[in-house]
């Protein structure tokens, strides 16, 4: 199903400034914002939509990407190879913050930890076709932030305990009238923890965490495609004070191949024939993207550019045991550097041609000749 146009799903043009783009989205999320209306799969469909709209268009370079590229800006990986960078899904919490400040005061825990969950990272793999045909496993190291081993992620030293925010009182939130909406914020000083940390911890400065390298074991599954991107919940950086880990975004990278191309699940492959092989058939012998070999008939009378279709050896369908298909175009060779023997057969086979034997060559003079003629 193709994705609604951002602008189309705000109800704004594109020109709309930051304000506009704000109110806009700010009545749709009223309207079908979950809590007014529970078990309303449509009314939170909607509501997805118009927050990812929000997402992309209230954020400057998303924006520009989007203009640019329109959803194709968002799902390819891009970027360079075996790196990694922060990678991060837009942030509503401030939103909803602004809009619902005293809906549903239940929310506070899940609003707690989002608030300090770990950021998402991204890592480019690139692996080759045959890869991606078997499918593998393979390690891969990246820099993170994991939780301090000291103070077992809480920030204080040993033996001190965090104490209550003096900020907010232990909320972790803070709240204010701004005219028709009542708003409350995350606390400032505490980040909405609620706690404070009088005695941090030496090995990671209070913070919690510390930036490590980590070694993963990660499975490729068959059929992967350039640019299929692969989530590993909870493998990004630590979460601060007791929050979720982020994500790991893994973003695979197929190197193109010598003689397979692909296209979706089905493999393509040109195969060079000489004319005379063309002209009198002959069975041939290719290669299989599963490393074996595979033999085709090449009928006697085969034109350039005819496809053989060799089914099921194409690439497997992810997380499904069948195959695509693997197409051979012949291409047929006009031989160089004839040496005196091959001319010669060469002429004594142009003398002896018959219109039977070239019979869209004969069709073609027909067109001509009474084309000539009128
Ligand atoms: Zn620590
Ligand atoms: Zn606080």
């Amino acid at each position: 199903m193709g994705k609604r146009d951002y602008y189309d799903v705000l109800g704004v043009n594109k020109s709309a400034s930051p304000e506009e783009l704000k109110s806009a989205y700010r009545k749709l999320a009223v309207k079908y914002h979950p809590d007014k209306n529970p078990d309303d799969k449509a009314a939170e469909d909607k509501f997805k939509e118009a927050s990812e709209a929000y997402g992309v268009l209230s954020d400057k370079s998303k924006k520009d990407n989007y203009d640019n590229f329109g959803h194709a800006a968002f799902e390819n990986g891009g970027g360079g190879q075996g790196g990694f960078g922060g990678f991060s899904g837009a942030d509503f919490s401030d939103i909803f913050e602004d809009f619902f400040g005293d809906f549903g005061g239940s929310r506070r825990s899940s609003r707690k930890s989002s608030n300090n969950r770990g950021s998402d990272l991204r890592y480019d793999l690139t692996i080759s076709l045959e890869e991606a045909y078997s499918g593998k496993k393979q390690n891969i190291q990246f820099s993170t932030s994991e939780k301090c081993n000291t103070c077992k992620g809480n920030g204080s030293r040993p033996g001190f305990n965090p104490e209550r925010c003096s900020y907010c009182g232990g909320n972790g939130r803070v709240r204010s009238n701004q005219g028709f909406f009542t708003v409350q914020q995350t606390c400032p000083q505490c980040t909405g923890s609620g706690e404070e940390i009088t005695n941090p911890c030496t090995d990671c400065n209070g913070q919690g965490n510390k930036q490590a390298s980590k070694k993963i074991s990660v499975t490729i599954p068959k059929g992967v495609d350039d640019g299929t991107r692969i989530r590993l919940a909870g493998k990004g950086e630590a979460g601060t004070r007791g929050g979720a880990s982020g994500d790991l975004y893994l973003f695979i990278n197929i190197k193109s191949h010598d003689l397979f191309k692909r296209s979706d699940v089905n493999l393509f492959f040109e195969f060079p024939i000489s004319i005379a092989d063309a002209a009198l058939g002959t069975t041939i012998e290719i290669p299989t993207i599963d490393g074996k070999k595979a033999k085709i008939k090449i009928p006697d009378g085969t034109q350039d550019g005819k496809q053989f279709r060799l089914k099921g050896k194409g690439m497997p369908f992810m997380r499904r045991g069948d195959h695509g298909d693997l197409y051979v175009q012949v291409k047929t060779e006009v031989p160089v550097y004839l040496n005196k023997e091959q001319k010669d057969l060469l002429e004594r086979f142009r003398k002896i041609e018959n219109e039977r034997s070239n019979p869209t060559i004969k069709k073609f003079f027909q067109k001509a000749r009474s084309f000539w003629n009128d």
